[in-house]
């Protein structure tokens, strides 16, 4: 019990950006860093695709390839171009991992970002 209420504690204050989604992006979990770097409070973005932080610049072909990686149950890494809340543009570093069950089948994916806009 302890230790649960520490690992909920741990990842709410953790310094990079996490939200965990369906099979389908549909987001059901973020946490504080991710709401500071997006600019969306929990109530705005919970229930909505990922899709909505997309600014629609990143090539198509790093959409096919994430999506390639992350059914296929391999971690994916790549940079995005994403919209904050604000509509200013940044630049995500962003890891996705598939979450599996005992049976080996993905539940869920966990996201990973980072704003790198002032390294470059
Ligand atoms: P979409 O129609 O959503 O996707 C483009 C292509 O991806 C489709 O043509 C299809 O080939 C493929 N695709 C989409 N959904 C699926 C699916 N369920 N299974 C298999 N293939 C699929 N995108 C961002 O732009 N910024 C982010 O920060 C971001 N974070 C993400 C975090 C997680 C955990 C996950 C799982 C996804 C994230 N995405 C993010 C990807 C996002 O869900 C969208 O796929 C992407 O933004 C493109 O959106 P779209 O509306 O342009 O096209």
């Amino acid at each position: 019990e302890l230790l649960y209420s520490l690992f909920v504690e741990a990842v709410e204050q953790v310094p990079i950006a996490i939200s965990i989604t369906d099979k389908k992006a549909k987001i059901l979990y973020v946490n504080e860093e991710f709401c500071r770097v997006t600019g969306y409070r929990p109530e705005d973005i919970l229930g909505e695709n990922e899709s909505l932080l997309s600014d629609k610049r990143t090539p198509r072909e790093v959409y096919y390839d994430l999506w390639r990686t992350i059914s296929a149950k391999k971690v994916w890494r790549g940079t995005l171009c994403n919209r904050h809340r604000s509509g200013e543009r940044y630049l995500s570093d962003l890891t996705i991992a598939p979450m599996l069950n005992e049976a080996g089948a993905i539940t869920h994916y966990i996201g990973m970002h980072r704003d790198i806009t002032q390294s470059y």
